[in-house]
């Protein structure tokens, strides 16, 4: 990375009716970095992802986007500005192709474009290069979040929200999609991660935000919070 701050989140909060999930949110991700929010059931990480793609309004708070402050823009500007989230339980759609299905997160784009992209994601994900004429409900768990991601990253988005990308897997499955994590991150890919596997995120993330009950409990760089006697008793089962 280049160092450069990308996103600001500043005393970000946001509210469900009456109910307060986020309580004054602070959060900086830097251009290239990979940034894991780990915490309990609850504590709002999918809250925070939500509010930052669009999708779950802010209450108070600022979010700013490379130059502009986004915090009230639609979520739709949002994907174009290059914010892509790749919602929590995959939702690819079932019926439709896996090659059809990773088209569709380019159908804005000009045709020579959707090739190269599709070239290229086959090449990150090969499984998905052998089943490409199959309907995207054949495949597995870990292949379903895999096509999620390909779909996500035929945008080109500049940052990329994985929501618990690893749930539900299989351990070979979870080790395979944090391969493809880390290797997204290589290719210079900003990613805000959101893990229930907090030691697996932290081992790879440039900064870690541990948040608890809507707030920021700790934060730094992911093998500082590893050793970190709270996070290790609290969230690594140490
Ligand atoms: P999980 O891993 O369970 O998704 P999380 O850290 O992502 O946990 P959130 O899902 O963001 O946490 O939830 C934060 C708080 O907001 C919780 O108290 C939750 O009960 C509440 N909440 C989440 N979604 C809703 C909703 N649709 N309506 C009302 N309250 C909600």
């Amino acid at each position: 990375g280049t160092g450069r701050v990308m996103m600001e989140v500043t005393g970000l909060t946001s509210h469900y009716g009456r109910i307060k999930a986020l309580h004054g949110i602070d959060l900086q991700v830097k251009e290239g970095q990979l940034v894991a929010l780990v915490g309990a059931n609850g504590a709002g990480k999918t809250t925070l992802l939500r509010t930052i793609s669009g999708v779950q309004p802010a209450s108070g708070g600022s979010i700013r986007f490379i130059d502009s402050d986004i915090t009230r823009l639609r979520a739709d500007r949002r994907v174009k500005a290059g914010i892509c989230q790749v919602p929590e339980g995959r939702r690819v759609f079932g019926p439709l192709s896996i090659e059809d299905n990773i088209k569709l997160g380019a159908f804005t784009r000009p045709a020579s474009e959707i090739e190269n992209g599709l070239a290229k994601m086959f090449e990150l994900f090969p499984v998905l290069k052998e089943k490409r004429a199959l309907p995207a409900g054949t495949l597995s768990g870990g292949q379903q979040q895999m096509l999620a991601m390909a779909r996500a990253l035929m945008g080109s988005p500049k940052l990329l929200l994985l929501d618990e990308p690893s749930m539900g897997l299989a351990p070979l499955l979870v080790d395979e999609i944090f391969r493809v994590i880390k290797d997204l991150k290589a290719q210079g890919i900003t990613i805000v991660l959101v893990e229930q596997n907090a030691h697996a995120a932290l081992s790879i993330a440039d900064i870690g935000y541990v948040l608890e009950t809507g707030k920021v409990l700790l934060s730094g760089p992911g093998r500082e919070l590893l050793q970190n006697e709270q996070v290790k008793k609290a969230y690594l089962g140490i």
